[in-house]
């Protein structure tokens, strides 16, 4: 069922060193990596000094076989990047999504940057500022144009790209997983000192061709091998002889996204040691070995299509309770409803997924889903497994209970949006209609992940935000929330507004 939220980007670059035309890994890439932003996409290549760049709005688009040509034509040279990014920061007017399709290019005193960025810029309003005054027509359309406008403030300092880099690690505070190419043919990425956002690293068999991806199916769709996860405060260059490595900036803590388990990465992605499908297989095993009570009261587990998938099929592993798959998903109704504007979400919401009646009616179901955020989309998928005959409907729902807001990339700006930051569970069971919710326990979550504690980012389920400025602004807008204070939208506006009291 999903909860519809929008993470804001995927990444990809490449470069082939047998100066083979670079647009086919991109294109690629960029298709694996859909299911991380749909809203826009964008693919820049560099040939002899020069950049050249296709930016649109909506997905990936098919290519037709005879129109190659015409691609490699507009796109040449052997080293490229891409994005496709759903806002979670700047205007979401058409004009200013279309303008803020990446990747973003800045130029000054001869030097010229393109960049494709993943995650969230929390201190804006200091670094809009800063470019200000060294960028007269400054216009923000959205986060990377503030890594790639500060970063190259800091190249034009002495042209190193070390230094530079260490200075926005520095002085940036945020996620920010980064590839990009200097006017000279650098090709290099990036990540904050925290690793929020996921960022991987990989290479051809013949070693002809290096590229970073958000995740490892932008690398396996191109037959190409994963090498590592880029570190937090890490700068990667590349040459013929492979991957340069530096760690620019010693972290505190790791804090890798813990979401990224549960709802954004795809399944067949693998992070550090671990395949994504088999954390959300021992997620459906740990939700089975913490409910007991609810198990011995179920015939049946369902889950919908598809981010349950994994996790259901744990459950059944541990329970040995039948797993009916009793829906189908529209096979062309491909729109997942966070793609949509608000407007349009609930005119789409129940036409992906087609429910089998037989296979439920008269059963207690238990239902696996990754998350609950509004809660509007489980109302709406309780009514109608119950109209459909269901006689008991328990929820299993692999992450933690959210109470609070994302300011790293995930589109959860508010605390009032989060029906998880207002009730308790039992109280969201009543407001959904279901006769039990049951959330993964924080402990469980992260033992399945594999990583520790301090590797992760857990702050949207503690209320602990890895970078201060983050804590800060959460700490004053939950202050206002609890008062009654009308949340007013995105994050960077709220953090505008309390940056300025
Ligand atoms: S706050 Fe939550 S969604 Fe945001 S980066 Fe941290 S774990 Fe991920």
């Amino acid at each position: 069922m999903g909860e519809q939220l929008k993470i804001a980007c995927g990444v990809f670059g490449a470069v082939n060193f047998q100066k083979q035309p670079i647009f086919p890994y991109i294109y690629w890439g960029l298709r694996a990596q859909n299911h991380r932003g749909h809203q826009s996409h964008g693919f820049l290549t560099y040939n002899n000094g020069k950049f050249h760049a296709h930016r649109k709005l909506d997905l990936v688009p098919k290519l037709k076989t005879n129109a190659i040509q015409e691609w490699f034509g507009r796109l040449p040279g052997y080293i490229g990047i891409g994005n496709v990014r759903y806002t979670t920061s700047g205007k979401t007017d058409e004009k200013s999504l279309i303008k803020g399709t990446q990747p973003v290019t800045a130029s000054k005193n001869g030097l010229k940057l393109a960049v494709s960025f993943n995650g969230n810029v929390v201190n804006t309003i200091q670094l809009k500022k800063e470019i200000n005054k060294e960028f007269a027509d400054f216009s923000y359309e959205c986060d990377a144009d503030l890594i790639c406008h500060k970063l190259l403030i800091e190249l034009t300092k002495d042209n190193n790209l070390a230094s530079a880099v260490k200075t926005c690690m520095r002085e940036i505070e945020g996620a920010f997983s980064v590839a990009g190419i200097t006017r000279g043919g650098e090709f290099f990425s990036f990540k904050d000192p925290y690793g929020i956002r996921p960022l991987c690293a990989g290479h051809s068999k013949d070693h002809s061709t290096y590229a970073f991806s958000s995740e490892t199916v932008g690398l396996n769709i191109n037959e190409l091998e994963r090498d590592f996860e880029i570190e937090p405060g890490e700068l990667v260059t590349v040459s013929k002889d492979g991957f340069k490595r530096e760690k620019l900036v010693n972290s505190r803590k790791r804090a890798f996204c813990a979401f990224e388990f549960a709802y954004f990465a795809r399944p067949d992605s693998r992070f550090d040691e671990k395949y994504v499908y088999e954390i959300r297989e021992e997620f459906g095993r740990n939700l089975v070995r913490e409910n007991p009570d609810i198990v011995k009261d179920a015939d049946v587990i369902l889950s919908l299509p598809e981010t349950g998938d994994d996790s259901a099929l744990g459950v059944h592993e541990e329970s040995g309770l039948k797993w009916e798959r009793a829906s189908r998903r529209h096979r062309y109704v491909t729109e997942r409803a966070f793609i949509l504007l608000n407007r349009e979400r609930y005119s789409t919401i129940d036409k992906k997924i087609n429910i089998l009646a037989p296979k439920i009616k008269g059963k207690r179901v238990i239902v696996t889903d990754d998350s609950i955020v509004r809660g509007d989309t489980t109302k709406v998928t309780i009514e109608k497994l119950c109209k459909m005959g269901a006689r008991k409907v328990y929820l299993f729902i692999t992450f933690p209970r959210i109470i609070g807001p994302c300011f790293y990339g995930i589109d959860m700006a508010t605390y009032s949006q989060l029906i998880g930051s207002k009730h308790i569970p039992e109280e969201i069971t009543k407001i959904i209609g279901a006769d039990a919710v049951r959330y993964q326990s924080i402990e469980g979550f992260i033992e399945a992940t594999g990583f520790s504690r301090d590797q992760l980012c857990l702050a949207c389920l503690t209320g602990k935000y890895p970078t201060p400025l983050a804590q800060k602004i959460a700490g004053e807008m939950k202050e206002r929330f609890l008062k009654g204070y009308e949340e007013t939208g995105r994050l960077y506006e709220i953090a505008e507004t309390v940056e300025k009291a």
